[in-house]
């Protein structure tokens, strides 16, 4: 798919090699570029706004290691802490006073969440806000919706989005069906039909799990009324409501989507930002729930990693700097550069194509439909998505590798370098 002169020779080469020592020569698999048909670009290092590669390629980085990376790398303070932190010893497996700030900082910006539990990653946040779900209801069902990913445990493998939709894979071999006989799917943005599943299984559902803006199949917002209705629904069938804020936690308002729309979840999954760029995942919530997880409580969920303290100290330090005033509304405003000079260059060049943004996560869909769930993203063009990818990467633009993936916005962007984006999108749509 590459052009001209860039070569990614290096990067080839160091492919080849992981190859023989990973499985598809990755550790995860949307890294494989195999949703735009080519081989990854090896990275080897970042800085502020820059990703640069093994091959000498400097990049705009849309990519933030899918979206923690909100102030950009090695954010100075941020690294300041974390080497502060490490001179006094990695990990002790024992409580530290940095585990209560960091609860602190999420707690005072989440006014739904008054108990905390770090974990390691999203995907060890949802499993574990799921078992306490069912704990706490006493009941085994859950409701998800399809296109949405909320990580790789078993039962959540059911119409996933990310990685799994870009790799084609509907489910994954060696999930038992027993395992995802009790998860529901319905579509994203379709209240009736989980309103349909309470009707069906009025007292078997324990919960309600939803990207409050789904970021793993593109990016598909909430249509009004939907993240409402589900709140309204799970009060009147007394299931909990866990919205998974892994993505949008932090990024979309200091208080996540909730916030926005001004809905109060039972339980709310983090990751991604809070931890700064290591891994770190949460779940948390109303007291009175989260006093049954171990060992407040017979629901038992541990980790030998969790609450590290080179982790808690870049979450501390990452959400000490988004609490200042003013952070949300330059993320908006650019947000809004890259939409007004995106939405110009498609109609410029006759596009056909559904630019969607929130703050600052935004994503293109080269279809002529607007885009409302799974169905509809799935319909989009891929090979369309492929050259834009490519054409915007020998640019020096790094964008998620998929159509089903969000790209991010970070603080390090400046007006220049989102006008240089707006600029080299303009070019690689004339070209399609
Ligand atoms: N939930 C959401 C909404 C996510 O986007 C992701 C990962 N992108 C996860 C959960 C899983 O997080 P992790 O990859 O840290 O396990």
């Amino acid at each position: 798919m590459l052009t001209g002169d860039f070569s990614l020779e290096r990067s080839q080469a160091l492919f080849a090699e992981a190859q023989q020592l990973l499985p598809g020569g990755v550790n995860s698999p949307v890294r494989a570029f195999r949703g735009v048909g080519g081989d990854p670009v090896f990275i080897e290092r970042a800085e502020g706004p820059y990703l640069y590669d093994v091959d000498g390629h400097r990049y705009l980085d849309y990519v933030q290691s899918w979206g923690p990376m909100i102030l950009g790398h090695t954010y100075p303070s941020v690294v300041e802490a974390v080497v502060a932190a490490s001179h006094k010893g990695f990990s002790y497996g024992a409580p530290t006073q940095a585990e209560s700030q960091l609860a602190r900082l999420v707690i005072e910006a989440v006014p739904s969440v008054e108990v905390i539990r770090f974990v390691n990653s999203g995907t060890e946040a949802t499993m574990s806000a799921l078992r306490l779900a069912r704990a706490y209801t006493g009941r085994s069902k859950i409701v998800k919706f399809s296109g949405c990913y909320h990580g790789h445990a078993d039962m959540l493998l059911v119409q996933a989005g990310s990685g799994v939709a870009t790799m084609g894979l509907p489910d994954s071999p060696g999930v038992p069906s027993q395992t995802t006989l009790d998860t529901l799917t319905a579509s994203y943005n379709d209240a009736a039909a989980v309103e349909q599943l309470f009707a069906t299984y009025p007292n078997d559902i324990a919960a309600v799990i939803v990207e409050p803006i789904a970021a793993n199949m593109g990016l598909v917002p909430p249509a009004p009324g939907f993240l409402e209705k589900l709140r309204e629904l799970t009060q009147q069938h007394h299931a909990l409501l866990i919205v998974d804020e892994v993505m949008t936690g932090f990024r979309v308002a200091l208080g996540g989507m909730q916030e926005r729309v001004g809905i109060t979840p039972d339980l709310t999954c983090f990751g991604k930002i809070i931890g700064g760029g290591l891994p770190v995942g949460a779940y948390g919530g109303r007291r009175e729930i989260m006093n049954m997880v171990a060992p407040a409580g017979p629901v038992y969920q541990a980790g030998t990693l969790s609450g590290n303290p080179l982790a808690m100290a870049a979450g501390i330090a990452t959400l000490q700097e988004l609490r200042k005033p003013g952070q949300y509304e330059l993320l908006e405003q650019k947000g809004q550069r890259i939409e007004e000079g995106f939405q110009k260059a498609l109609r410029d060049n006759h596009i056909q194509a559904q630019f969607v943004r929130v703050g600052a996560m935004f994503c293109l869909y080269f279809s002529e439909q607007p885009v409302n769930n799974y169905e509809d993203a799935k319909r989009s063009d891929t090979r369309r998505f492929a050259s834009y990818f490519w054409s915007m990467l020998e640019q020096g633009i790094y964008l998620p590798p998929s159509k089903f993936e969000s790209c991010f916005i970070s603080l390090a962007l400046d007006d220049a370098m989102l006008d240089e984006t707006i600029r080299a999108a303009a070019k690689s749509f004339s070209t399609l």
